[in-house]
């Protein structure tokens, strides 16, 4: 089972809006696969979790944190100035 330590909060970015947590260390006590590089976040590393605040939660994601806020600014979708 999943546990989260800390609080919660919206982040809006190009694709929308998503729910997002920070997950510590000892709280990640599964391995996952990254969405941002298809690389797995391994057991005890901190990193970020992300969901749309709406439906159910089905699709949530963990996202090591360097690509999380990479994701933000390296979209194709962002737009240009
Ligand atoms: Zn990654």
């Amino acid at each position: 089972m999943l546990r989260i330590t800390g609080g919660q909060r919206r982040e809006t970015g190009p694709d929308g809006e998503y729910v997002t947590r920070r997950v510590s260390g000892s709280a990640a006590t599964k391995a996952y696969r990254c969405p941002g590089c298809a690389q797995e976040i391994p057991t005890g590393m901190p990193h970020v979790v992300a969901w749309r605040p709406y439906g159910d939660g089905g699709d949530r994601r963990h996202w090591h944190s360097s690509c999380w806020e990479r994701r933000s600014r390296r979209s194709p979708r962002a737009p240009r100035y």
